[in-house]
Protein backbone atom coordinates (compact mmCIF):
# COMPACT_ATOMS: atom_id res chain seq x y z
CA UNK A 1 0.00 0.00 0.00
CA UNK A 2 1.22 3.23 -1.22
CA UNK A 3 1.11 5.96 1.54
CA UNK A 4 -0.36 9.31 0.81
CA UNK A 5 1.32 12.33 0.56
CA UNK A 6 -0.19 15.78 1.09
CA UNK A 7 1.24 18.77 0.48
CA UNK A 8 0.28 22.45 0.87
CA UNK A 9 1.71 24.55 -1.72
CA UNK A 10 1.23 27.90 -0.20
CA UNK A 11 2.51 30.01 -2.94
CA UNK A 12 3.69 33.51 -2.21
CA UNK A 13 1.24 33.77 0.09
CA UNK A 14 1.87 34.44 3.92
CA UNK A 15 4.35 36.41 5.91
CA UNK A 16 6.56 34.90 8.35
CA UNK A 17 4.17 35.79 11.93
CA UNK A 18 1.80 33.75 9.20
CA UNK A 19 3.84 30.73 8.38
CA UNK A 20 4.92 30.41 12.25
CA UNK A 21 1.47 30.36 13.59
CA UNK A 22 0.58 28.15 10.59
CA UNK A 23 2.82 25.44 11.54
CA UNK A 24 2.87 25.89 15.83
CA UNK A 25 -1.18 25.45 14.73
CA UNK A 26 -0.60 22.20 12.94
CA UNK A 27 2.84 21.03 14.57
CA UNK A 28 1.12 18.60 17.31
CA UNK A 29 -2.31 17.75 14.92
CA UNK A 30 -0.67 15.54 12.02
CA UNK A 31 -0.18 11.97 13.03
CA UNK A 32 2.82 10.36 12.80
CA UNK A 33 1.95 7.41 10.70
CA UNK A 34 2.99 5.33 7.76
CA UNK A 35 -0.42 6.08 5.52
CA UNK A 36 0.39 10.15 5.51
CA UNK A 37 2.88 12.56 5.26
CA UNK A 38 2.38 16.24 5.66
CA UNK A 39 4.52 18.79 3.26
CA UNK A 40 4.27 22.55 3.55
CA UNK A 41 5.82 24.00 0.48
CA UNK A 42 6.79 27.50 1.60
CA UNK A 43 8.38 30.54 0.19
CA UNK A 44 12.15 30.49 0.94
CA UNK A 45 12.23 33.16 3.05
CA UNK A 46 10.34 30.89 5.80
CA UNK A 47 12.12 27.87 5.19
CA UNK A 48 14.84 28.35 8.28
CA UNK A 49 12.51 29.40 10.91
CA UNK A 50 9.61 26.65 9.81
CA UNK A 51 12.43 23.78 9.38
CA UNK A 52 13.49 24.74 13.38
CA UNK A 53 9.67 25.17 14.44
CA UNK A 54 8.71 21.23 13.10
CA UNK A 55 12.00 19.93 13.80
CA UNK A 56 10.42 17.46 15.90
CA UNK A 57 6.85 17.31 14.06
CA UNK A 58 6.11 14.97 11.39
CA UNK A 59 5.12 17.98 8.73
CA UNK A 60 7.94 18.09 6.47
CA UNK A 61 9.16 21.53 4.77
CA UNK A 62 9.90 21.83 0.87
CA UNK A 63 10.84 24.91 -1.07
CA UNK A 64 8.78 25.89 -4.01
CA UNK A 65 11.67 25.92 -6.52
CA UNK A 66 15.43 25.94 -6.91
CA UNK A 67 18.04 26.48 -9.07
CA UNK A 68 20.10 23.58 -10.74
CA UNK A 69 23.74 24.73 -9.62
CA UNK A 70 25.02 24.34 -6.61
CA UNK A 71 26.42 27.86 -6.52
CA UNK A 72 27.65 30.78 -8.41
CA UNK A 73 26.81 33.60 -10.53
CA UNK A 74 22.88 33.47 -10.51
CA UNK A 75 21.66 36.55 -9.28
CA UNK A 76 18.50 36.04 -6.90
CA UNK A 77 18.71 32.31 -6.95
CA UNK A 78 18.38 29.31 -4.06
CA UNK A 79 20.18 26.24 -4.71
CA UNK A 80 19.75 22.75 -3.84
CA UNK A 81 23.08 22.99 -1.86
CA UNK A 82 21.41 26.04 0.39
CA UNK A 83 18.11 24.13 0.90
CA UNK A 84 19.75 20.47 1.94
CA UNK A 85 21.55 22.33 4.51
CA UNK A 86 18.94 23.97 6.08
CA UNK A 87 17.50 20.61 6.30
CA UNK A 88 14.25 21.30 3.96
CA UNK A 89 13.47 17.80 2.80
CA UNK A 90 11.00 17.75 -0.77
CA UNK A 91 11.36 20.49 -3.56
CA UNK A 92 8.47 21.18 -6.10
CA UNK A 93 9.50 21.34 -9.34
CA UNK A 94 8.29 22.49 -12.55
CA UNK A 95 5.16 23.83 -10.92
CA UNK A 96 2.53 25.00 -13.78
CA UNK A 97 3.23 28.50 -12.88
CA UNK A 98 6.47 28.52 -13.40
CA UNK A 99 6.55 26.93 -16.52
CA UNK A 100 3.83 29.83 -17.73
CA UNK A 101 5.42 33.08 -15.73
CA UNK A 102 8.97 31.70 -15.55
CA UNK A 103 10.22 30.03 -18.44
CA UNK A 104 10.33 26.92 -17.06
CA UNK A 105 10.68 23.83 -19.20
CA UNK A 106 11.23 20.25 -19.26
CA UNK A 107 14.93 20.49 -19.45
CA UNK A 108 15.57 23.09 -16.16
CA UNK A 109 12.86 20.65 -14.83
CA UNK A 110 15.15 17.77 -15.45
CA UNK A 111 18.33 19.39 -14.35
CA UNK A 112 16.34 20.69 -11.27
CA UNK A 113 15.03 16.87 -10.57
CA UNK A 114 18.72 15.63 -10.90
CA UNK A 115 20.31 18.13 -8.57
CA UNK A 116 17.63 17.55 -5.85
CA UNK A 117 18.68 14.00 -5.79
CA UNK A 118 22.31 14.82 -6.20
CA UNK A 119 21.76 16.44 -2.61
CA UNK A 120 19.22 14.18 -1.78
CA UNK A 121 15.94 16.31 -1.61
CA UNK A 122 12.71 14.75 -2.67
CA UNK A 123 11.60 16.29 -5.75
CA UNK A 124 7.63 16.98 -6.24
CA UNK A 125 7.93 17.45 -10.07
CA UNK A 126 4.66 18.83 -11.84
CA UNK A 127 3.08 18.44 -14.80
CA UNK A 128 -0.32 19.03 -16.48
CA UNK A 129 -2.51 20.35 -19.49
CA UNK A 130 -4.36 23.91 -19.95
CA UNK A 131 -7.65 23.29 -20.78
CA UNK A 132 -6.70 24.02 -25.18
CA UNK A 133 -4.85 20.58 -24.86
CA UNK A 134 -7.31 18.89 -23.22
CA UNK A 135 -9.78 20.12 -25.37
CA UNK A 136 -7.55 19.26 -28.43
CA UNK A 137 -7.37 15.64 -26.95
CA UNK A 138 -3.45 16.20 -26.18
CA UNK A 139 -3.80 15.54 -22.27
CA UNK A 140 -2.06 12.53 -22.42
CA UNK A 141 0.73 12.75 -24.99
CA UNK A 142 1.82 15.98 -22.96
CA UNK A 143 1.56 14.38 -19.56
CA UNK A 144 3.05 11.21 -20.59
CA UNK A 145 6.76 13.93 -22.95
CA UNK A 146 6.67 16.35 -19.36
CA UNK A 147 7.32 13.27 -17.31
CA UNK A 148 9.58 10.70 -19.64
CA UNK A 149 11.39 14.36 -20.13
CA UNK A 150 11.25 15.65 -16.37
CA UNK A 151 12.65 12.07 -15.29
CA UNK A 152 15.12 11.71 -18.11
CA UNK A 153 18.63 9.97 -17.05
CA UNK A 154 17.20 9.01 -13.31
CA UNK A 155 18.16 5.68 -11.80
CA UNK A 156 15.09 3.69 -10.83
CA UNK A 157 16.05 4.08 -7.53
CA UNK A 158 15.65 8.04 -7.92
CA UNK A 159 12.21 7.70 -10.32
CA UNK A 160 10.72 5.72 -7.20
CA UNK A 161 11.43 8.04 -4.58
CA UNK A 162 10.57 10.79 -7.09
CA UNK A 163 6.50 12.49 -6.09
CA UNK A 164 4.74 13.15 -9.47
CA UNK A 165 1.82 16.08 -8.89
CA UNK A 166 -0.73 15.71 -11.62
CA UNK A 167 -2.43 19.27 -11.71
CA UNK A 168 -4.78 20.09 -15.19
CA UNK A 169 -4.38 23.89 -15.53
CA UNK A 170 -7.18 24.77 -16.02
CA UNK A 171 -8.47 23.50 -12.52
CA UNK A 172 -5.97 25.25 -10.55
CA UNK A 173 -7.25 28.09 -8.45
CA UNK A 174 -10.20 28.01 -11.10
CA UNK A 175 -12.67 26.03 -7.96
CA UNK A 176 -13.01 23.30 -11.19
CA UNK A 177 -12.09 20.36 -10.30
CA UNK A 178 -11.07 17.19 -12.52
CA UNK A 179 -13.87 14.61 -11.61
CA UNK A 180 -11.99 12.30 -9.67
CA UNK A 181 -12.59 9.90 -12.76
CA UNK A 182 -10.52 12.17 -15.22
CA UNK A 183 -7.96 12.80 -12.64
CA UNK A 184 -7.45 9.08 -11.89
CA UNK A 185 -7.76 8.04 -15.88
CA UNK A 186 -3.87 11.06 -15.77
CA UNK A 187 -2.60 9.44 -12.57
CA UNK A 188 -2.87 5.73 -14.02
CA UNK A 189 -1.70 6.92 -17.66
CA UNK A 190 1.59 8.63 -15.28
CA UNK A 191 1.99 5.31 -13.63
CA UNK A 192 1.95 3.46 -16.86
CA UNK A 193 4.67 5.55 -18.41
CA UNK A 194 6.95 5.17 -15.43
CA UNK A 195 5.95 1.08 -15.44
CA UNK A 196 7.48 1.81 -19.46
CA UNK A 197 10.52 3.46 -18.26
CA UNK A 198 11.80 1.52 -15.13
CA UNK A 199 9.55 -1.36 -14.36
CA UNK A 200 6.20 -2.46 -12.96
CA UNK A 201 7.92 -2.62 -9.40
CA UNK A 202 8.69 0.88 -9.48
CA UNK A 203 5.63 1.73 -10.65
CA UNK A 204 3.78 0.40 -8.47
CA UNK A 205 5.83 2.36 -5.60
CA UNK A 206 5.96 5.68 -6.71
CA UNK A 207 3.83 8.29 -5.28
CA UNK A 208 1.22 10.47 -7.70
CA UNK A 209 -0.24 13.32 -6.38
CA UNK A 210 -3.51 15.03 -7.88
CA UNK A 211 -3.31 18.78 -7.72
CA UNK A 212 -6.10 21.63 -9.05
CA UNK A 213 -8.69 22.92 -6.35
CA UNK A 214 -8.36 20.28 -3.96
CA UNK A 215 -10.41 20.91 -0.31
CA UNK A 216 -11.63 19.04 2.28
CA UNK A 217 -14.91 18.85 0.53
CA UNK A 218 -13.51 16.38 -2.39
CA UNK A 219 -10.39 15.04 -0.99
CA UNK A 220 -12.05 12.06 0.28
CA UNK A 221 -13.18 11.26 -3.78
CA UNK A 222 -9.90 11.62 -5.28
CA UNK A 223 -8.37 9.54 -2.76
CA UNK A 224 -10.58 6.83 -3.11
CA UNK A 225 -9.42 6.19 -6.72
CA UNK A 226 -6.44 3.93 -7.85
CA UNK A 227 -3.95 5.67 -8.94
CA UNK A 228 -4.23 9.04 -6.41
CA UNK A 229 -2.02 8.96 -3.75
CA UNK A 230 -2.20 12.33 -2.35
CA UNK A 231 -2.65 16.00 -2.98
CA UNK A 232 -0.49 19.26 -4.29
CA UNK A 233 -3.15 21.86 -2.63
CA UNK A 234 -3.29 25.91 -2.81
CA UNK A 235 -5.68 27.63 -1.71
CA UNK A 236 -7.21 25.06 0.95
CA UNK A 237 -3.62 24.86 2.33
CA UNK A 238 -3.30 28.45 3.51
CA UNK A 239 -5.74 28.18 6.63
CA UNK A 240 -4.35 25.30 9.25
CA UNK A 241 -7.33 24.09 9.31
CA UNK A 242 -8.52 22.64 6.40
CA UNK A 243 -4.99 21.23 5.89
CA UNK A 244 -5.42 19.52 9.12
CA UNK A 245 -8.63 17.81 7.58
CA UNK A 246 -6.77 17.40 4.20
CA UNK A 247 -4.14 15.11 6.10
CA UNK A 248 -6.93 13.67 8.24
CA UNK A 249 -8.27 12.88 5.07
CA UNK A 250 -5.25 10.85 3.94
CA UNK A 251 -4.73 9.13 7.22
P1 LIG B 1 -5.19 25.16 -5.96
O1 LIG B 1 -3.65 25.12 -6.41
O2 LIG B 1 -5.39 24.07 -4.94
O3 LIG B 1 -5.38 26.54 -5.35
O4 LIG B 1 -6.01 24.95 -7.18
C1 LIG B 1 -3.00 23.89 -6.60
C2 LIG B 1 -1.58 24.11 -7.04
O5 LIG B 1 -1.32 25.01 -7.85
O6 LIG B 1 -0.65 23.40 -6.58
Amino acid sequence: MRKKVIAGNWKMNKVLSEANSFVDEVNGKVPNSDNVEAIVCAPFLFLPSLVEKTASSNVKVAAQNMHFEDNGAFTGEVSPVMLKDLGVTHVVLGHSERRELFAETDETVNKKAHAAFNHDLTPIVCVGETLEQREANETMSLVETQVKKGLEGLSAEQVAKTIIAYEPIWAIGTGKTATSEQANEVCTHIRNVVKEITSEDIAEKVIIQYGGSVKPANIDELLAQSDIDGALVGGASLEAESFLQLVEAGS
